[in-house]
């Protein structure tokens, strides 16, 4: 049997995998702008964290769920998401208590058992922000900006933000009756998982893969109470001062159990079928209802593979080395070896192929690296303690540097 990846996992192979790493380092310039700072959790958790949090009767934890029994008899899972680990860091770490402002974010990988296909896998990389004790609606107004310049600092464009409120309790506790009286009145429209939650958490069926865009459309709409109706006018009213565009949609109805009030997601019709670039929203209630201490809260995640998807077509990240050292002569290599740890000591770039190769063999070699320039050391600079420079991407003269100074006049000349 030969060995192979999993169905709905993949490899990352560079170039792309630069383009994962361009992201990152994007999301973090922007993450320190907004004064957000890094909480790693771990990867594997109980699973009750998620039941509990994502909630049970979501996609995610009806199926999704990379769920087992470890050797300890817990009932453990792989993460599915970010935000439950979030709050159950902050809980137990007590990071209310620390008089600091709440804002957290994480870069990881996520794993859900969905059926594979473009823009969607089983193991897939999100980069998430929370920010725990802000009620505000500059907290929205803030992260949707925030979330917003994370994607053009990243080089993704074209996206559009979609915005709902979804209430508090008391607008959902209303809305309820009116939508489960629409959904019992249309049950044999509904797909079978949802004729079985319904009564349970009727504003599924509005987020159903399969029911929802159909219903979402007909389905009596949700009215926000004064407060609710408030807070979501001035969040837009702050996003139009800090220069975001979005559109308001109040078929918006977001997948996890825990949103509250304001929920939002960004788009890009450039990646068909799964447009989904970011999630996020308020979840007022759950780090209350997780045992912390009642704290309001809004978070997102963005997936990365999405967008290095929308990426895909600009020029990668250059990564080529700027120097190439190549050993024309056997006896070449002990010093070849040497100028390669000092120009990289240097802070300068460098590769080789094999010192024990023909130079043919390696010029070639130094061709393909991309590299700038090739220091080669043959019989003749062994002698004259020297190095040949050339030009590998242009023509021009070849010439000759004491090795002592490469470094440096390598430097200079990169700098010209
Ligand atoms: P969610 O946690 O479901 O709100 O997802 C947030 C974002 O993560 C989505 O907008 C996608 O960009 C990304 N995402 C979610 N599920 C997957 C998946 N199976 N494969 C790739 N990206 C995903």
């Amino acid at each position: 049997m030969s060995l192979h990846s999993l169905r709905g996992f993949r490899d990352l192979l560079p170039p792309d995998s630069a383009l994962f790493t361009s992201i990152e380092a994007a999301a973090r310039e922007v993450f320190a702008l907004y004064g957000y700072q890094e909480l790693r959790v771990p990867t594997i958790e109980l699973k009750e964290l998620f039941v509990k949090a994502t909630g049970d009767t979501t996609d995610i934890v009806e199926k999704e769920m990379y769920a087992f029994t470890d050797g300890g008899g817990r009932e453990v899972a792989v993460r599915p998401e970010g935000t439950p680990g979030v709050v159950r860091a902050y809980i137990e770490n007590n990071l209310g208590q620390t008089g600091r402002n709440g804002k957290y974010f994480y870069i990881g990988n996520m794993f859900r058992a969905e059926r594979p296909q473009a823009g969607r896998y089983r193991e897939f990389e999100q980069i998430g922000a929370e920010q725990i004790g802000n009620a505000s609606p500059y907290a929205d107004a803030e992260t949707i900006t925030m979330l917003v310049r994370l994607l053009e600092k990243a080089g993704v464009s074209g996206c559009s933000v979609v915005l709902n409120s979804l209430g508090c309790g008391e607008c959902r506790k209303a809305y309820r009756e009116t939508l489960l009286n629409y959904l019992r009145l249309n049950t044999a429209t509904l797909c079978e998982p949802c004729k079985g939650r319904i009564e349970r958490n009727p504003m599924r069926a509005l987020d159903c893969k399969i029911d929802g865009p159909v219903l979402a459309e007909k389905a009596p709409r949700l009215s926000l109470c004064p407060a609710c109706a408030g807070h979501f006018s001035r969040t837009q009213e702050l996003l139009n001062i800090s220069g975001v565009e979005y559109q308001v949609n109040t078929s918006l109805v977001r997948g996890l159990d825990y949103y509250t009030s304001t929920v939002f997601e960004v788009r890009s019709s450039a990646l068909g079928s799964q447009d989904a670039v970011c999630g996020g929203g308020r979840y007022d209630d759950l780090v209350k209802s997780m045992g912390g201490p009642a704290a309001a809260a809004i978070g997102w995640a963005v997936g990365v593979d999405r967008m290095a998807m929308l990426l895909k077509d600009k020029p990668a990240a250059e990564n080529a080395p700027k120097t190439f050292i190549v050993a024309a002569a056997k006896e070449a290599g002990t010093k070849a070896f040497a100028l390669l740890t000092a120009m990289r000591a240097a802070g300068i770039s460098s590769d080789f192929s094999n010192f024990e190769l023909s130079l043919k063999s390696q010029m070639r070699s130094a061709d393909k690296s991309g590299a700038a320039f090739a220091l080669i050391i043959g019989e003749d600079e062994l002698k004259a303690g020297t190095v040949a420079v050339k030009l590998l991407k242009e023509k021009g003269e070849q010439l000759s540097v004491a090795i002592a100074d490469a470094p440096s006049e390598i430097s200079k000349r990169l700098s010209a």
